[in-house]
């Protein structure tokens, strides 16, 4: 998948509209279109990296700044104090369906563990 025909890159270019929740140079955030919680939020580097596979050591920084905004937003949100989980979904196994690397931010509910 090209970054021109990636369904998260065309939302970072602003070509496929996304509820925002957060603009930033390097990553955007948005609400899910099917949320599995009742606050879920996905937070994407604007730079295509297909999965957590593909991040490279000089994408440290970027990785750390998309999990710090996580806790941001779910502060900012209103589901800190309650708690929430960020998800990583790698590859077919770990459910991986949009081939672009995004947090996962789910809160507003007692999530079940372990994960189906
Ligand atoms: P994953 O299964 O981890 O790859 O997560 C992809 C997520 O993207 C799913 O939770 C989808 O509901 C979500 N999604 C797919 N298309 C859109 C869209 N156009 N806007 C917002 N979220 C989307
Ligand atoms: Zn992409």
């Amino acid at each position: 998948m090209s970054p021109s025909d990636c369904l998260f890159c065309r939302i970072a270019r602003g070509e496929i509209p996304a509820d925002l929740v957060h603009e930033g140079e390097r990553l955007i955030a948005f609400r899910d279109i099917s949320p599995q919680a009742p606050f879920h939020v996905l937070v994407i580097p604007r730079e295509h990296i297909q999965s957590l596979g593909d991040a490279e050591v000089g994408h440290g920084a970027l990785l750390g700044e998309a999990l710090l905004l996580a806790a941001e937003i779910a502060a900012r949100e209103g589901v800190a104090e309650e708690g929430y989980r960020t998800v990583v979904n790698t590859g077919k196994d770990g459910g991986q369906t949009v081939h672009h690397l995004h947090v996962h931010i789910l809160g507003g509910r007692s999530l079940g563990w372990p994960p189906g």
